[in-house]
């Protein structure tokens, strides 16, 4: 929807107006100055009228799935794989992924309608751990774990201190479970290939304090207002 629509149909402004305040600066998306009047607004934006973020008065909704591997993290795709809007079809808001999962993923995404909270928690300022259950090729010796622990270079970018505990190792893979707060894109494959080690299957278990638990993959259910508040 057009940023002026959006902005009037929240009961801020005219359209009018709205295009004045986006040219004076005064309209942010996604926390970044959006002068561009013609802006389509797309669903799990924030946008902000003179720093007051605006609430569309949708019933806001919000789902844990376990994301099964051979599904893609997004509303579409070009080359129509599977997408995870189709495990939730039976909503009745029409509810995004929070963050990416890779299609060789599976474990938790959360699901809403509120931009706003998808921001807050795909902001790593905010220090939201994520908890990932990985198989991976090979040996984890203490050099490779004080490494993933540290930072490690995955190209251009080191990775800030990571929790990193060796469930099980066997001859020729290890279990490990690591949490990290950043989301860069197939950031624990690229931190296990940064030490010499091949992620062979990555399931993701946690957001913060909230538990895949029980629920069975391509399985969805709604959280709990504790849940809601927690992560708010
Ligand atoms: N890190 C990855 O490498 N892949 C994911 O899907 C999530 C985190």
């Amino acid at each position: 929807m057009r940023l002026n629509k959006y902005i009037a149909q929240a009961g801020i402004a005219s359209r009018r107006k709205a295009d004045e305040l986006t040219q004076q600066g005064k309209v942010k998306v996604n926390g970044m100055i959006m002068k561009e009047m013609g802006y389509d607004v797309a669903e799990g934006d924030v946008v902000e009228v003179n720093g007051q973020t605006i609430r569309k008065d949708a019933k806001k909704v919000y789902i844990m799935l376990n994301k099964p591997i051979g599904y893609i993290t997004s509303t579409e795709d070009e080359r129509s794989r599977p997408t995870v809007m189709t495990l939730v079809n039976d909503i009745e808001e029409r509810v995004f992924p929070i963050g990416r999962l890779d299609y060789n993923t599976s474990g938790m995404l959360l699901m809403t309608n509120d931009g706003e909270l998808a921001y807050k928690l795909t902001h790593p300022k905010h220090h939201v751990y994520k908890t990932y259950r990985a198989r991976v090729s090979g040996q984890l010796s203490n050099e490779k774990i004080y490494k993933l622990r540290n930072g490690v270079d995955i190209g251009g970018f080191v990775t800030s201190k990571a929790i990193v505990n060796v469930i099980k190792q066997a001859e020729r893979s290890a279990i490990v479970e690591i949490k990290i707060f950043e989301g860069k894109n197939r950031q624990v494959r690229k931190m296990f290939a940064a030490v010499g080690n091949k992620v062979l299957e990555l399931e993701r278990v946690a957001i913060g304090e909230l538990y895949l638990g029980h629920l069975r993959q391509g399985h969805y259910r709604k959280l709990t207002a504790k849940e809601i508040e927690y992560l708010k």
